[in-house]
Formats: C-alpha cells, sequence, structure tokens
C-alpha cells in the first residue's frame, strides 16, 4: 500500500441537507495497488427520487440574490482551499494520477468556484430597442435570465473534482438547486467538494435552504434513470462517454441536455515548427493522467518528409517520463483507474501492433510497472484504419499518422466520428486560418496541442464529441432562460 493513499474513509451522500446511508454500499480502491480506500453509499432509485423532491422544494424555498449566491460559491472556494492538500490526497488515493497534478485539479477547481462565484453577478438581460420596427415606437422590452430548477450533474472519473465544479459552479450561480452524480469508482472527492459546500451554506449570513445542492452516489444507471424519470429535472448537464451521452439525449424527452463525450483528438505537426518543443507538449498532452483526458492527444499527423525527426523527438520525450507510484515524488504517468480501463488501452495497443504498427518506444505493461499500469509509447507506420488511430484510446499511446500535404492533414484531422478538439504547430498564419475554418471540432489550439482548456473559455464538441458548451459564462446560460418583459401603451 503507498504510504500516502487515504483509508478507511466511508462516506454518506448529501441528501435534504442530511448525510444519508443506503442498504448497499460500494468500495472505492487506489488504481494503483488495488487498497480499498473508503466506500460510499449505493443510491436505490427512490432515495434518488427523495434527493431530486428536496431539491426542487430547496428551488422553490430558496430566495438568494445574486450577492448571496456569489457569497456562497466564494466560501466554498475558500473552504476547498483550505482542504486543497487533503483533497488533493483523496484524489490520488481514488483516481490514481499522480499527487502534484491531483493538487493542480485542485486548485483549478478553486479557480471554477471563483469564476462561478462572480458569474452569479452577471445575470444581465438586453434591452431591446423596440423602435427598430414600424409602429413599435413607444413599447419598451427587455430579457431577464431565470433559472431553471432542479439541475442534473453526471461526471466522469478523470477529473472528478473540476468537472463536478464545472457543473455545481454555475448552476448554483444561475439561481438553480443541484443534484450531483459522480463517477462510481471515484465519489470521494466530489464528498468532499459537498462537505465544503455545507460548510460554506453554514458561515454565510443568509439562508441557504436544505437540498439546495444534492449528492447521490452510486450505479450509473439506476441514479441515471431515476433522474430521467423525475419530472423535476429541468436540465441534465453529462460528462462522460458518447454511449451513456447518446443514451440520455434520447431518453430525456423535452429535459435541457449538455453532453461533453469523447474525442479522438488529433494535433498536427507541421514543418516549420520547432520539433523538439512541440514534441514535448505532444508526449505531455498525450500521457498526462495517463491518457484519461477527453481532449488528450489521440493522433499526431505530419508530413511523411519529417516523420522520422518527429518520431526520434517524441521518442525523447517519451522516454523522458517517469513511470510508477502516483504518491512518489516525480512521477509523471501512474497506472489507468480500473482493469476496464487498463485492457481497452492494452487491447486497442495489440491490434495496433498486429495491423503493422512500430513500436518507436514503450509498449510495455502492467507486470514489474504496475498493475493497470502503461508506459507512453510512441507508435509510428500508423495508418487511419488502425485501432488505436480510429477509437478514443484514453491511454498513454502516442499514435504517428504520416501526411502527404496539408491538404490530407486536415482530412485525417476529420476523419473521425468525434470533434472535440484539435491542435496544430506551424508559423504560418495561413495555414492555421486555414486549420481553423476547415477542422471539424469545438476548439481549434494553434501552437499548442488539442488538450488546451482553461476553465472560464467555452469547451464543448461537435459531432459525437457532445452538443453545448461548458465554461462557466455559458454553462450559467444553458443553466438558465431567458424571458421576454414587455412594457406597451394603448
Ligand atoms: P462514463 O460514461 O462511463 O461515466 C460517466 C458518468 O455517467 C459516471 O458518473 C457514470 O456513473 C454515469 N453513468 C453511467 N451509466 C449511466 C446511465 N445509464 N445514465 C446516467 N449516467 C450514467 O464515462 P467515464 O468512463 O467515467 O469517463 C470517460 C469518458 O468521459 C471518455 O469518453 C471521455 O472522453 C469523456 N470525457 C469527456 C469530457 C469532455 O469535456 N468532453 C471530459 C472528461 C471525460
Amino acid at each position: 500500500m503507498s504510504q500516502q493513499a487515504v483509508t478507511r474513509l466511508d462516506k454518506r451522500m448529501l441528501i435534504g441537507g442530511k448525510w444519508v446511508d443506503a442498504d448497499e454500499r460500494a468500495d472505492v480502491v487506489h488504481p494503483y495497488d488495488g487498497e480499498r480506500v473508503g466506500s460510499v453509499p449505493m443510491a436505490t432509485e427512490s432515495q434518488v427520487a427523495e434527493a431530486i423532491d428536496a431539491a426542487e422544494a430547496a428551488f422553490e424555498e430558496s430566495d438568494l440574490s445574486a450577492y448571496e449566491r456569489y457569497e456562497l460559491l466564494s466560501a466554498t472556494a475558500r473552504a476547498v482551499e483550505e482542504r486543497a492538500d487533503e483533497i488533493a490526497r483523496i484524489l490520488t488515493s481514488e483516481q490514481g494520477k499522480p499527487l502534484p497534478d491531483a493538487r493542480g485539479e485542485v486548485d483549478r477547481a478553486v479557480q471554477t468556484l471563483d469564476l462561478s462565484a462572480e458569474q452569479a453577478k452577471r445575470m444581465f438581460g438586453e434591452y431591446v430597442p423596440m423602435d427598430a420596427q414600424r409602429g413599435f415606437a413607444k413599447d419598451h422590452c427587455f430579457t431577464q435570465r431565470e433559472p431553471l430548477g432542479v439541475v442534473a450533474a453526471i461526471t466522469p472519473f478523470n477529473f472528478p473534482l473540476n468537472l463536478m465544479v464545472h457543473k455545481v459552479g454555475p448552476a448554483l450561480a444561475a439561481g438553480n438547486s443541484v443534484v450531483g452524480k459522480p463517477a462510481s469508482n471515484t465519489p470521494l472527492t466530489a464528498v468532499a467538494l459537498f462537505e465544503c459546500l455545507a460548510e460554506a451554506a453554514d458561515t454565510i449570513d443568509a439562508s441557504v435552504p436544505d437540498g439546495l445542492f444534492t449528492l447521490v452516489t452510486g450505479s450509473g444507471s439506476t441514479v441515471g434513470d431515476a433522474i430521467l424519470d423525475h419530472e423535476a429535472v429541468e436540465a441534465i448537464s453529462f460528462t462522460g462517454s458518447t454511449s451513456v451521452g447518446k443514451y440520455l439525449a434520447n431518453n430525456s424527452g423535452m429535459t435541457e441536455v449538455t453532453l461533453e463525450l469523447g474525442g479522438n483528438d488529433p494535433t498536427i505537426v507541421w514543418r516549420d515548427t520547432d520539433i523538439e518543443a512541440a514534441a514535448a507538449q505532444v508526449v505531455g498532452g498525450a500521457c498526462s493522467n495517463a491518457g484519461q483526458v477527453c481532449n488528450s492527444v489521440e493522433r499526431v499527423l505530419v508530413p511523411e518528409d519529417i516523420e522520422d525527426e518527429v518520431v526520434d523527438a517524441l521518442v525523447d520525450a517519451a522516454e523522458s517520463l517517469t513511470v510508477g507510484d502516483p504518491f512518489e515524488a516525480g512521477t509523471d504517468v501512474a497506472s489507468m483507474v480500473d482493469d476496464d480501463q487498463f485492457e481497452t488501452v492494452v487491447e486497442l495497443f495489440e491490434a495496433t501492433v498486429e495491423a503493422g504498427a512500430t513500436v518507436e518506444c514503450g509498449g510495455d505493461y502492467g507486470g514489474d510497472l504496475g498493475p493497470r499500469t502503461f508506459e507512453p509509447t510512441v507508435l509510428s507506420d500508423v495508418t487511419p484504419d488502425m485501432p488505436a488511430a480510429k477509437a478514443e484510446t484514453f491511454g498513454p499511446l502516442v499514435p504517428v499518422i504520416a501526411v502527404e500535404d496539408f491538404e490530407e492533414a486536415i482530412a485525417e484531422a476529420n476523419n473521425t466520428e468525434y470533434g472535440l478538439e484539435a491542435g496544430l504547430f506551424t508559423q504560418d498564419i495561413d495555414r492555421a486560418k486555414r486549420a481553423a475554418d476547415e477542422i471539424d471540432a469545438g476548439g481549434v489550439n494553434i501552437n499548442t496541442v488539442s488538450g488546451f482548456r482553461a476553465d472560464h473559455m467555452p469547451y464543448g464538441g461537435f459531432k459525437d464529441s457532445g452538443v453545448g458548451k461548458e465554461g462557466i459564462k455559458y454553462a450559467v446560460e444553458h443553466f438558465s432562460r431567458s424571458k421576454l418583459v414587455g412594457f406597451h401603451q394603448g
């Protein structure tokens, strides 16, 4: 057992302002060594229904002003900040990313809460100049933004703290009540976040109704179906796999749905760039969090005449990474979150090598490296039809695909059912503009990798990568509605 992993963190879920248990509980384990970290309740469908009833009642009761919502979220940010080291330890214990990366995620979550707090004060409407149309010069109209009601927030395992904050923060900022559902294998950081919310609610002057923020834990399908079945849920904000996202979209009827789904993001490294610097970023973008990042570099596209040079630089960068225990200082790449995730990467890797790809470095997994651990692996001679090029691998693989010209690079970038983000390294402004115009993805990042994200920017994919945008301002828009108010004479 790693010396610093948390143990015996047996927690409850937060329903109607009370920390409650369920008949069944689920263990949470440390991905690196499989030891038990703690446990959470497995909510039943009726508990979820009860939680949503309480959230609905809290929404009706709440009369928090924008300033009071700002205070609640700011106080939560301070509470998370206060517990930052402890929460980072919980995060690494249940999710398995290196401890400094977990600490980085906590810092991001604090900022995301502060951004949400600020956005609570910016629920602007607009004045509509009615004299723009003949015959309405004496009318006055404006829009005002209103909260929706109960918002459900369902999150994945890979950034269990910051992605929950990306939903809970804007939902509360807009004046809604929120029901959070964390991933089954990483629920404990979400529990810590809701503890911070509860503490913050007690410290501000305003009265925060019980049930304004709710956390249910357990099976995704049980909780998901209970959310879909409850009429009070006005919006579902989901981040996770495309298959679950499509299930929710197909079964949510008139409920607002925001979907942040999978990706198979390309990054193009063109001739006119500093190849060594680009390669270091590409490897970082492919292997961070052991590759378990939605906008990680999944495919590297390079002109065929510089393929060898780029591959050499990628190998140097990949070999400089340290693989091991996420609690050891200096570890860059640790284990995958669970056996399923690990086996998916192994299968995609083996099938791609079988199909003719060349392993330039890495390729080792499990055994002495540690269970569920995969070395950063650069693959060359990859063609677009090979498994690791076609699927979202969600592992530390760096598949390099050679292209003849820029036209083919763009075509290959778009040769996927996904469209989350893309990266392009070039010094040529025309090439950059062309990529921005022609790549069919929610974000095109010039001179960095696909994986670029700042928490206030609009973020969300096209095609099978999702519907709607996150980023605090944009999420607040999704979690609120615009009402027209008109003043008319005679
Ligand atoms: P997942 O779809 O398995 O689970 C995500 C969440 O959905 C979990 O909380 C899970 O319990 C819940 N869930 C499972 N079945 C459900 C159902 N029937 N109804 C409702 N909820 C259900 O995804 P994961 O394995 O945790 O995360 C990995 C995936 O998430 C990858 O595809 C990754 O690309 C994607 N992701 C996308 C973004 C983004 O912003 N686009 C960010 C992070 C991760």
